[in-house]
C-alpha cells in the first residue's frame, strides 16, 4: 500500500521543528515526508540584527537542513506559489524557476511572514527590511559603505545625508537593529579620521506611543533610556509619510535627508495563505486550537502564517503573537496531531504560556523579562544570549555563535565591507519575492488543467 504523503511548506522555526519530530516519531513505513524550502537552512531570525552589525557571521545563524545523515525528509528546493486544498495539490516554483506540482495527503503550512508594508509612496522601492539573511548582510555592507562614501565626499550635504540612518519600528526587531547598528557606526567612525561622530545621526520612529509595549512600562522606559543615552533620536507617535532615494519625510512634517531607511514595522502572513481562499484573521489563516484548517481536509497551519488561538493567554478570542517561541512549540503540536491522525487517535489543542521577551541592544546593554521577571544590563544580556544559544538547533551552530561572541568580546567589531552590493540598491520588494504567488482562481485553473491532461 502507498505510504501517506506528508508535505511541509517552510523550513523555519515551525516547519523544521515539525519535520524533526515526525522523523523521530514515525517509522519510514508509516509516511513519506517532504519539505519545500527556498533555502537549504533554517534561519535563526532573532539573531539577525547581530549579523547586520557583524557580531555574528551570516553562516552562524543559518542552520543547515542537510547536515545530518539521520534526516530522511526529502527536501524540495523552491517555494510553494499556490495551494488547492480541494484537489490536495501544491504548486511549486523551484529555485530554477520551473513550475511543478506536488500532491499531498497531509499538508503542514508554515511559510512564516513577510515584512508588513503600507501604502506609503516610495516605501517598497527605497526601504530595506530585516527579515532575510541577505537583507542583514546587505544592510551591513550598505551602512559601512555610507561611512566610506561620506568620508570620501567633499559635499557637506551629501556627507550629512550619508551619515543619517532612519529605522522605522519600535518592536524588538527595530529596536535591536537600531541599537546594534548604531553601536557599529559608533565604533567604526573612529577609523575614519575625516569623520566626526557628532555628524552621525540615528533615528528610531514608531507610530505607537511606547517602545516594545510587551515589555511593560518600566522596562520599555529602560530600553528608551539606553537608546537615548547612545544618541539615538527616538520619535514616538510618528511614521513615514514618503520615502525617496535621498530623503525620508516623516508624518510630523520633518524631512530627513538620508540614504538609509530600515523598515521593521511588523510582519504580515506569507502571501501563500491568500491562495487557499479560506478564512483569515488579520491575514493569518484561521485554525482550530488543534491547528487544523477548517474546511480544508488534511491541512494544518502554524507559526506566523496562522491565527492560532492563544488558550493560555486568558483573553477571549486572542491569537498567539508571531514569535519563534510559539512557532517552534506549535511545530511539535502539529507533528503530534498529524501522527495522531495517522493512527486514528484524538488530537490535542495547542497551549503555551509565553515565557517572556529578551532584547539584546549590543555590548552589555539589554533588557529582558523572562517568566515575568524584569532584568536589565548584564543579567538581562546573559539571559538573552543564554536563551538564544540554547534555542539554536545544532551543536555546530551553537559553537559558531559562541565563538563569534567570544571573538567579538575580545577583539571588538570589524568594519569589512564585502562589496556584494549591486549597483542598484536592492530594497524590500527585491528580497522577499512577494509577487511570485498565484491567485486562488489561477491555482484552481492550474490544478484543473492537470486533471484534464491526466484524464
Ligand atoms: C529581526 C527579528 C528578530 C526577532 N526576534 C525574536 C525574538 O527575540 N524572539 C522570538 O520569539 N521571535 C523573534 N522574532 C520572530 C520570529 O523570528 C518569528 O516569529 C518566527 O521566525 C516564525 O516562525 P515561522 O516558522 O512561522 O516562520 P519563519 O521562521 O520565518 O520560517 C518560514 C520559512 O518558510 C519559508 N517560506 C516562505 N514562503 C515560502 C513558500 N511560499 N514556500 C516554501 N517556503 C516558504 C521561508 O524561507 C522560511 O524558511 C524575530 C523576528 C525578526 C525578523
Amino acid at each position: 500500500m502507498a505510504r501517506p504523503r506528508i508535505l511541509v511548506v517552510g523550513a523555519g522555526f515551525a516547519g523544521v521543528e515539525c519535520v524533526r519530530r515526525l522523523e523521530r516519531r514515525l517509522t519510514p513505513e508509516e509516511a513519506e515526508i517532504s519539505l519545500v524550502a527556498p533555502t537549504s537552512y533554517q534561519l535563526y531570525l532573532p539573531l539577525l540584527p547581530q549579523v547586520a552589525s557583524g557580531v555574528l557571521t551570516p553562516q552562524s545563524i543559518a542552520v543547515s537542513l542537510r547536515r545530518s545523515s539521520r534526516h530522511r525528509t526529502r527536501i524540495v528546493p523552491g517555494g510553494v506559489i499556490g495551494v488547492d486544498p480541494e484537489a490536495k495539490v501544491c504548486v511549486i516554483r523551484t529555485i530554477t524557476g520551473e513550475v511543478t506540482d506536488r500532491a499531498y495527503d497531509h499538508l503542514v503550512l508554515a511559510p512564516g511572514s513577510i515584512t508588513r508594508t503600507f501604502d506609503i509612496p516610495g516605501l517598497t522601492e527605497h526601504a530595506r527590511g530585516m527579515k532575510t539573511l541577505a537583507e542583514a548582510a546587505y544592510l551591513r555592507d550598505h551602512v559601512i559603505a555610507q561611512l566610506d562614501l561620506a568620508d570620501a565626499s567633499q559635499d557637506e550635504a551629501e556627507r550629512a545625508a550619508r551619515l543619517c540612518f532612519v529605522v522605522v519600528g519600535g518592536g524588538y526587531a527595530g529596536t535591536e537593529t537600531a541599537a546594534c547598528l548604531q553601536r557599529l557606526t559608533h565604533h567604526a567612525v573612529k577609523r575614519y579620521p575625516r569623520l566626526d561622530e557628532r555628524e552621525i545621526s540615528w533615528h528610531l520612529v514608531d507610530l505607537a506611543p511606547r517602545l516594545m509595549p510587551e515589555l511593560g512600562e518600566s522596562l520599555g522606559r529602560a530600553a528608551l533610556d539606553i537608546l537615548r543615552r547612545r544618541g539615538i533620536e527616538v520619535s514616538l507617535g510618528v511614521s513615514v509619510a514618503k520615502a525617496g532615494a535621498e530623503e525620508v519625510t516623516l508624518t510630523d512634517g520633518r524631512v530627513l535627508p538620508c540614504r538609509t531607511l530600515i523598515w521593521t514595522a511588523g510582519v504580515a502572513a506569507s502571501p501563500l495563505i491568500a491562495t487557499l481562499d479560506k478564512e483569515t484573521e488579520r491575514g493569518r489563516l484561521v485554525v482550530t486550537p488543534q491547528l487544523t484548517v477548517p474546511g480544508a481536509s488534511g491541512v494544518f497551519a502554524l507559526g506566523d502564517a496562522a491565527a492560532v488561538p492563544d488558550l493560555a493567554g486568558g483573553k477571549e478570542g486572542a491569537i498567539c503573537p508571531p514569535t519563534a517561541q510559539h512557532a517552534q512549540r506549535q511545530g511539535r503540536t502539529v507533528a503530534d496531531n498529524l501522527i495522531a491522525t495517522l493512527r486514528g487517535q484524538p488530537l490535542r489543542p495547542y497551549v503555551h504560556k509565553d515565557l517572556g521577551l529578551v532584547v539584546d541592544l549590543g555590548g552589555t546593554d539589554a533588557v529582558s523579562k523572562p517568566l515575568g521577571i524584569p532584568l536589565r544590563g548584564l543579567p538581562a544580556q546573559a539571559v538573552a544570549r543564554g536563551y538564544h544559544w540554547s534555542a539554536l538547533r545544532t551543536n555546530v551552530a551553537k559553537t559558531r555563535v559562541m565563538t563569534n561572541w567570544l571573538l567579538n568580546a575580545m577583539a571588538g567589531d570589524d568594519f569589512v565591507r564585502t562589496g556584494f552590493q549591486r549597483a542598484r540598491p536592492p530594497a524590500l520588494r527585491d528580497f522577499e519575492y512577494t509577487d511570485t504567488y498565484l491567485t486562488p482562481a489561477e491555482v484552481r485553473a492550474h490544478t484543473a488543467s492537470l486533471r484534464a491532461s491526466a484524464g
